[in-house]
C-alpha cells in the first residue's frame, strides 16, 4: 500500500502536543521504531535535532553481516544477528511497497580474505570459530577466491566465503523511511530541534514547547547527554567509536560484485557505481577530523587486496560515530520507571540491528509481548544503584 497523506514537517515553534510516543533520535534507531509503532496504530512525535537519516547510519557502510563478523565470545549478538537478517526481507518488501523507493538491496555475500600468510593463518582460526558457531560459511583457496572475484591480488592466499551476508544502500534506506514518516498519518516529524531536554516522565521540550507521551522512547546513538539526569551510570556506559570511511567512484570501472573484507578493511561495491572502502575503529570522542594517516592505512589494505582501486576517483571521505557499549550488545528496553525506553548501543550493527528491534520494541510497547531478546538486552544488566534509580 503506498501511503498518500503528507503532513507538513513541524517547524520549531509552537509544536504543543500529546502523543503515545516521542522518540528522540532521527537516526536508523528512531526512524524504524516510529514506523514500527506508526503502523502499530500508535500517534508517534519524531524529534531529531538535525535532518532525520543523517546520524551514524548515514556514513555507514550498510552491511547486514551477522555471520562473517561472529565471534565466540559475542554468541548473544550473533544469534540476535542472525534473526535481524532473517527479518531484513519482509521488512524492505513492506517499506519499499509503502514508499515505492528502493533500497539497493544485494545478495551476493561475503569474502574475507587474506592477503598474506599471517591473514591467511587468522582467519582460519576465525573459520574455526565461526564452525564452532555452526555458521553456514566456507573456506575458500585462493584460485577459489579469485573464480569468484577476478579482480582480487594474485597473490590472496584463501578466504572465507558467507553467502547468507548481505548489504544494502543504507542511504536509500534512511531516504526511505523518512518519507514513510513525513507521509504517514499518526508521525509527526519534528527536524531541526535545537535544545531537547526530557523535563519529566512523560515530557519531552523542544524550546519553549512541550511533548507529553505516554513513553519516550531514546534513540540518541552514540550520544547519550540526554540519558544523563535519569541513570547517569548507564549513559556512562554509552561511547563513541570514531569510523573514517571513503568512497571510491567505481562506476566507469566495477571491481566487485561481492562485499570483499580483509582482517585490515572492508570493500562494498553498491549499485550507483561507488565502492565504499572502510573503516577505521578509534576511541577519541566526537572527533570529527578526517587524518592522513586512518586515510591512508585504509586505502594501502585496500590496494593490497585489489590492486585496481589505485585508478579510482575519491567521491568523499567522512566519519561517523558507532555507538558502543561494554559488552558490544545493545540496550534494548526501559530504564528504571521513568517511562523511559532505550533504543542504543547498535554499535557496529545498527543497519542490521536496527529495523528487527523495531519490530520486538513495538511489539512489547504496543501488545506486551515480550521477546526474550529484551531480557537479554535490558539497560538494567549495567546495574544503576538504588538512589540512581530514585532520581524522581
Ligand atoms: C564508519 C561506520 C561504518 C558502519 N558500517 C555499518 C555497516 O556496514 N552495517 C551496520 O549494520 N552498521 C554499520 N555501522 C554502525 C551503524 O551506523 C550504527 O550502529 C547506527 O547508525 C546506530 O544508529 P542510531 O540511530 O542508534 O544512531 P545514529 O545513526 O547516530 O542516529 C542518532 C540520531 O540521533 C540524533 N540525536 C542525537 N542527540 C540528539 C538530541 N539530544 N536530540 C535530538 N536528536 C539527537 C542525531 O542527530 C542522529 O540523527 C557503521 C558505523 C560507522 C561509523
Amino acid at each position: 500500500m503506498l501511503l498518500a497523506a503528507f503532513p507538513p514537517v513541524i517547524c520549531q515553534s509552537n509544536i504543543d502536543m500529546t502523543v503515545d510516543f516521542c522518540v528522540i533520535g532521527g537516526g536508523i534507531a528512531g526512524l524504524t521504531i516510529a514506523r514500527a509503532l506508526a503502523r502499530g496504530g500508535a500517534r508517534v512525535a519524531l524529534v531529531e535535532r538535525g535532518e532525520a537519516g543523517t546520524g551514524a547510519g548515514f556514513v555507514a557502510a550498510g552491511m547486514l553481516a551477522p555471520l562473517v563478523e561472529a565471534r565466540l565470545e559475542e554468541r548473544d549478538v550473533v544469534g540476535f544477528g542472525y534473526e535481524a537478517l532473517r527479518y531484513y526481507r519482509t521488512f524492505i518488501d513492506e517499506l519499499e511497497g509503502e514508499t515505492g523507493r528502493g533500497v539497493g538491496y544485494r545478495d551476493e555475500g561475503t569474502l574475507i580474505v587474506a592477503t598474506d600468510r599471517d591473514q591467511a593463518g587468522l582467519l582460519r582460526h576465525h573459520f574455526e570459530e565461526q564452525q564452532q558457531l555452526g555458521l553456514p560459511v566456507q573456506w575458500m583457496n585462493g584460485y577459489e577466491c579469485r573464480v569468484q572475484e577476478p579482480c582480487l591480488a594474485p597473490g590472496i592466499p584463501g578466504g572465507i566465503f558467507s553467502p547468507e551476508d548481505r548489504q544494502l544502500d543504507n542511504r536509500a534506506l534512511l531516504a526511505a523511511l523518512r518519507t514513510f514518516c513525513l507521509r504517514h498519518p499518526c508521525v509527526s516529524l519534528v527536524e531541526h530541534a535545537a535544545d531537547v531536554r526530557i523535563e519529566a516522565p512523560g515530557e519531552v521540550r523542544v524550546g519553549e514547547s512541550v511533548i507529553g507521551a505516554e513513553r519516550i522512547v531514546l534513540a540518541t546513538g552514540a550520544h547519550a547527554d540526554l540519558l544523563g539526569p535519569w541513570a547517569p551510570r548507564l549513559a556512562r556506559t554509552i561511547r563513541p567509536v570514531k569510523g573514517q570511511i571513503l568512497r571510491l567512484d567505481g562506476s566507469a570501472m566495477p571491481l566487485l560484485s561481492h562485499v570483499v573484507r580483509t582482517p585490515e578493511v572492508y570493500l562494498v561495491p553498491k549499485a550507483n557505481g561507488a565502492l565504499v572502502v572502510g573503516a577505521s575503529s578509534e576511541d577519541r570522542g566526537f572527533d570529527e577530523s578526517i587524518t592522513a594517516g586512518a586515510l591512508y592505512e585504509l586505502l594501502r589494505a585496500a590496494w593490497e587486496c585489489l590492486p585496481g582501486i589505485y585508478e579510482l576517483p575519491v567521491l568523499e571521505t567522512r566519519a561517523g560515530f558507532r555507538p558502543a557499549t561494554p559488552d558490544h550488545a545493545p540496550l534494548l528496553g526501559e530504564v528504571g520507571a521513568h517511562r523511559l525506553v532505550l533504543a542504543m548501543g547498535y554499535y557496529r550493527h545498527g543497519i542490521l540491528f536496527s529495523p528487527y528491534a523495531a519490530s520486538l520494541l513495538a511489539a512489547w510497547m504496543l501488545g506486551g509481548e515480550r521477546s526474550r531478546w529484551l531480557d537479554t538486552f535490558s539497560p538494567e544488566r549495567f546495574h544503576e544503584t538504588h538512589a540512581e534509580r530514585s532520581l524522581t
